[in-house]
């Protein structure tokens, strides 16, 4: 059985040192990449190389010439608390992620209540110590209780950690409150994050409008759903300044924009979710609502453009919108099911795909898991260098297995990935200089 470790709820002796040896050791930031070892004292990195001075006394870890990278950073994940804790909470959440080689999450702030008051986010932060197995951040809403009317306290919220803006699940219709986030974007240094959506041009429609939504009869919901949002956007980007993030973009018209806003110049960034680079909406017809999520799986088209954006390097990141539901909200026609699907211990192995189809070199796969996600957000993390926070994860690329939803640490079970054979996991998390997750 794995086992499991809390960073935070002990404080780590300061002394305690770990020798990771025999390591293939992999910071994409720096592009080092060597056969080494690597030390940590209490929660730093020490040392690492070749040979690293000042291990004596350490308990040594023998990594069997496999992959010793940054810990994962997972910039959208929905982990449910407060409010939805039937669904997922920091604890089984934080599980998930670890199991899936990711050290940092971003939570969504579409909670209950919202993450729209200092309040609200002190308590996630402070539970979050004390419960959960990776470090835990969250993003704030740009309005308050997510109506999309007034404007939450947003310089407030960044004092208090937050790490950007957005009202995910909803988008910010209301173009004069996107000019005015973007202001404070400007002032406070921090991203408002989109979930770019036209809820006219959706009308409630469910999956991606195309042959398969025509074929089961159902309402779809159209590329320009996605990219007029995106095109308004980045047209109040240009006149105001600040900072854009566009969340798990589907559509090829709007990464088409972002690379337009990047010729630009603008500070645009975006990221894609696993399950659209990976799947088309023809998935649907072999997982029914458990390939329900918003925004929805598109064409093959779409697929292909996504892979060209993250070979490019017009996609910055990859996250996973990790949306845990129950069984009942899942077990419904497709019209009425809720969106999104479970996705922190699926994150890796079907990331690491792209590299086997030789779309994008390890090094650079990694810095979309990991540097870069950090450099949206502002953490400080996501590089191996002496000094840092020792957040780690040791990666065995060669193990192939069988997701088996069955065995997530979620509560929740909502994958279209059952039965996938896929190739590479996490076989030891380490956050914070603790071994918090071993196989
Ligand atoms: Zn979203």
């Amino acid at each position: 059985m794995p086992k499991f470790q809390l960073p935070y709820a002990q404080p780590i002796d300061p002394s305690k040192k770990i020798l990771y040896k025999n390591a293939r050791i992999i910071d994409p930031k720096s592009g080092f990449d060597q056969a080494g070892e690597l030390l940590t004292i209490g929660d730093k990195i020490a040392d690492f190389g070749q040979k690293v001075s000042g291990s004596e006394n350490a308990e040594v870890i023998d990594c069997g010439g496999k992959v010793l990278a940054p810990g994962l950073i997972d910039i959208q994940v929905h982990f449910r608390y407060p409010g939805q804790t039937h669904k997922e909470d920091l604890e089984s959440g934080s599980k998930s992620a670890v199991a899936g080689g990711i050290t940092t999450v971003v939570c969504q702030p579409n909670t209950n209540p919202t993450l729209d008051s200092v309040e609200v986010l002190n308590d996630l932060h402070s539970k979050a110590l004390e419960a959960a197995h990776c470090n835990v951040r969250a993003y704030a809403c740009v309005t308050k209780n997510m109506k999309g009317e007034e404007l939450a306290d947003l310089p407030a919220l960044k004092a208090a950690g937050a790490v950007g803006f957005t009202d995910d699940g909803l988008p910010v219709m209301n173009a004069h409150l996107m000019r005015r986030a973007f202001e404070a974007s400007r002032d406070l240094g921090v991203v408002v994050a989109q979930h770019a959506e036209d809820l006219n041009l959706t009308n409630k429609g469910c999956i991606n409008e195309g042959e398969v939504s025509k074929q089961l009869g159902v309402r779809g919901i159209p590329n320009i759903s996605e990219s007029v949002i995106v095109e308004r956007d980045l047209a109040i980007l240009e006149a105001i300044g600040g900072k854009y993030h566009l969340l798990h973009v589907s559509t090829r018209e709007a990464l088409e924009a972002i690379k337009r806003a990047k010729a630009k110049g603008l500070k645009a960034t975006v990221e894609v979710s696993p399950h659209h680079f990976t799947l088309t909406d023809q998935q649907v017809l072999k997982s029914g609502t458990n390939a329900k999520m918003n925004p929805p799986l598109r064409s093959e088209l779409d697929r292909l453009a996504l892979i060209e954006g993250l070979r490019d390097g017009v996609i910055d990141a990859i996250a996973t919108d990790h949306a845990p539901h129950d069984i009942a909200s899942k077990e419904k026609p497709l019209a009425e099911a809720t969106f999104g699907i479970v996705g922190v211990e699926t994150m890796l192995p079907l990331s690491l795909n792209l590299v086997d189809q030789g779309v994008l070199s390890l090094r650079d796969l990694l810095a979309k898991m990991t540097c870069n996600a950090a450099e949206i957000i502002n953490f400080d993390g996501g590089e191996i260098k002496v000094g840092a926070r020792a957040d780690l994860v040791l990666i065995d690329l060669d193990s192939e297995w069988e997701i088996d939803s069955s065995n997530f640490f979620s509560k929740s079970k909502n994958s279209p990935f059952d039965g996938f054979k896929v190739k590479g996991r996490a076989i030891k998390t380490v956050v914070a200089g603790k071994v918090v997750y071993e196989i």
